[in-house]
């Protein structure tokens, strides 16, 4: 069979119609991946990724009723540690607490969850933006950072904060307003009785000069209140601040919690995880990342391989319902598209070249390009590079899409075509 793979154009046109448009978007291949997990949206320890000795060991902590009152969670970006330690302040705070996580629907649990409990607050680096002129702090920017935290599950980074809230050009900080703010909130008493938290997320982004404000607080406390330190880098940390915590190290986290959990939210092939999981190094934000990329890869090809053999089988309806598609896509997608067929025609040449370079497929991409590589000779793949180079000028230049596509269609299943003869 042709290219020895078996395909029906009937299930695959649908499929088509669903993922390329949200696929080919522009800025594909950007920093703005969709969040995708499945986490239930309750902060509790079973929804942290890996871990599992140091929750052990919080949770003993708090049961032997040995809570200090400034803790500073450090590690890598992507560990999870803001996560555990919202993790240890639900628990803290929960009123039914299990053995091994809190209850995760008490009253408590429940604000937790939605990071509106009242005794739980946040400090985090800021700068002005359009928004917020001058004297920015914290608070000014809750909202935002309570949908962000949400959004990501507590997975967050320094830069995509920044981009967030548009102060991607600046440096945030954590100012002297911020120090006033968490002296002032920290004076009134706990909402419910019950502990109140102060999470200063980036410690090490808090502004020097400032410090010496929250000296006394951090070291002497109102009763039933407790710090939750995050930081990236306890190097950068003053000394005066560091000396007043204990210190909690989260390491990356483990491959074998990675995969497990990117399996929960991830069709793709265990190889194919495990190694996303080891070049993450322990980041989740790294690994969703690659998981997108990944998607984004098989679907852009498998369009690819759909298209052309239509194309070569001239089956003329199958042809139009695939470039009708197609022509939906934004014309930077639709470029990015043409550009990886010429980027695969590519792959062709080089395996028909004896002592080819490395090519950096694997699985069915592979497989595809290696049967695909027999319709790909010398003597046509000059003319398929013009092909979809002068497709893509005329796009560029406003030409009818449906047009150029179908065009390019035709031509190069003759061009196809014309190797087997
Ligand atoms: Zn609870």
């Amino acid at each position: 069979m042709l290219y020895n793979l078996q395909i029906s154009f009937q299930s695959a046109t649908p499929s088509l119609k669903l993922n390329l448009y949200t696929t080919l978007k522009p800025g594909n291949f950007s920093k703005h991946i969709p969040f995708r997990h499945t986490f239930a949206g309750i902060m509790q320890f079973s929804e942290v990724i890996g871990h599992s000795g140091l929750k052990k060991q919080l949770i003993q902590t708090v049961k032997e009723g040995r809570i200090p009152h400034a803790r500073l969670f450090y590690g890598p970006e992507g560990n999870g540690k803001l996560a555990l330690g919202l993790a240890y302040s639900t628990y803290l705070s929960c009123a039914n607490k299990q053995a091994e996580d809190s209850c995760g629907s008490c009253p408590s649990c429940l604000k937790f969850a939605k990071l509106a409990h009242p005794d739980l607050h946040f400090i985090f680096p800021v700068a002005t933006n359009a928004t917020i002129r001058e004297k920015p702090r914290s608070i000014d920017f809750l909202e935002e950072w309570r949908q962000y935290l949400l959004a990501r599950h507590a997975y967050v980074s320094l830069n995509d904060w920044y981009e967030q809230i548009g102060i991607e050009k600046k440096q945030g900080i954590i100012n002297a307003n911020d120090c006033n703010e968490i002296v002032r909130t920290l004076g009134y008493t706990s909402y419910e009785g019950n502990y109140k938290f102060m999470v200063i997320w980036m410690v090490e982004k808090l502004y020097h000069a400032a410090a010496p404000k929250i000296l006394k607080i951090l070291e002497e406390p109102p009763d039933k209140t407790v710090f939750l330190l995050i930081s990236e880098n306890t190097d950068l940390i003053i000394p005066t601040i560091l000396s007043r915590t204990q210190l909690l190290k989260v390491p990356p986290i483990d491959q074998e919690a990675m995969v497990s959990h990117l399996q929960t939210i991830e069709q793709a092939g265990t190889s194919d995880l495990q190694k996303i999981a080891s070049l993450s190094g322990g980041n989740y934000i790294e690994a969703l990342k690659y998981l997108e990329d990944a998607a984004d890869e098989t679907l852009t090809f498998t369009h690819f391989r759909n298209w052309m053999l239509a194309s070569y089988l001239y089956k003329v309806s199958e042809i139009q319902t695939i470039n009708a598609e197609l022509a939906k896509l934004p014309k930077e997608s639709l470029k990015a598209f043409l550009i990886y067929g010429i980027r695969v025609i590519r792959y062709c040449l080089h395996l028909n070249t004896p002592g080819h370079p490395e090519i950096v497929l694997r699985g069915k991409e592979l497989e595809f390009v290696r049967n695909f590589s027999k319709y790909v000779t010398v003597s046509n793949a000059e003319a398929l590079f013009g092909l979809f180079n002068e497709a893509i000028f005329h796009i560029e230049r406003n030409a009818y899409v449906p047009l150029v596509l179908m065009d390019v269609s035709l031509r190069a299943g003759k061009l196809l075509q014309s190797a087997r003869s």
